[in-house]
């Protein structure tokens, strides 16, 4: 539990964590809280999409769509990998979650249960994290390597700051009773891993790795470095003179 985090420490834990920022008019003010006369927070877990759309930052931050009032999400993801602030306050991204996954969030299990309405819900809006990470969502778009990387690193900065372990981090597909398949899709491979699938066990267990470093933690960069080529030995006295005798003899043959 957790009460949700200031403007400016949401901004900073990302920069912090190697998270390229940017910052959507407004954004600081900007909620559905004052509309609803609900309240954000407290919060106990992050919750992860896929816009399945293009150019859709000004739809999540300002816009919204038709029935849903902006913002849509916390944090805007593109494809780039940079992210831009949308809100600090209650966001329009969760919708109803189910009460048995939502419980399995907020109390780190390292299994969750698919969401079944029968147990109960929960606003999700009250007590999440919402970053809208930019994809089509039609299975085949590729979520880059930067995308990627940035979304990790925004995960781990938010349960980095408030305690929480990676298991605090869900995927709206694993919370939703309103039958949400977001996110999904191919993940650009980088480093020895080849392309794969997006899951939430995935994505955990790669926030889980981060949080056993420190937030500016970068594993391109982290490897040892590659031993230097040593330098060439000394010669001894004795090689310097059989060298230099060699090279007389030379001239003294021109
Ligand atoms: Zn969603």
């Amino acid at each position: 539990m957790a009460t949700p985090l200031t403007a400016d420490r949401l901004l900073a834990i990302l920069k912090a964590e190697g998270v390229r920022t940017a910052e959507y008019t407004g954004w600081r003010t900007r909620g559905r809280d004052a509309a609803t006369g609900k309240v954000f927070g407290p919060v106990h877990m992050v919750l992860n999409h896929h816009t399945a759309g293009s150019n859709s930052l000004a739809v999540v931050a300002k816009n919204g769509v038709p029935g849903l009032p902006p913002p849509l999400a916390h944090i805007h993801l593109a494809k780039s990998g940079l992210a831009t602030m949308c809100s600090a306050g209650r966001a329009n991204h969760a919708g109803t979650m189910a009460k048995n996954a939502y419980d399995s969030f907020l109390n780190e299990k390292t299994t969750h249960p698919a969401p079944s309405k029968a147990s109960g819900t929960v606003d999700g809006n009250d007590v999440s994290y919402g970053i809208e990470t930019e994809n089509l969502g039609n299975g085949t778009d590729v979520y880059t390597r930067a995308q990627y990387d940035a979304w990790v690193r925004i995960n781990a900065a938010i349960c980095r700051e408030l305690d929480w372990s990676a298991e605090s981090c869900g995927c709206h597909k694993e919370t939703s009773v309103e039958g949400k398949v977001d996110p999904k899709g191919p993940v650009e491979g980088y480093g020895t891993r080849g392309r794969f699938e997006f899951t939430g066990k995935q994505l955990r267990a790669d926030v889980a790795e981060r949080l056993k470093h420190p937030a500016s933690w970068s594993p391109s960069t982290s490897k040892p470095p590659t031993t230097p080529p040593s330098a060439p030995t000394p010669l001894t006295v004795a090689q310097q003179i059989a060298a230099l005798d060699k090279r007389v003899t030379a001239l003294e043959k021109r």
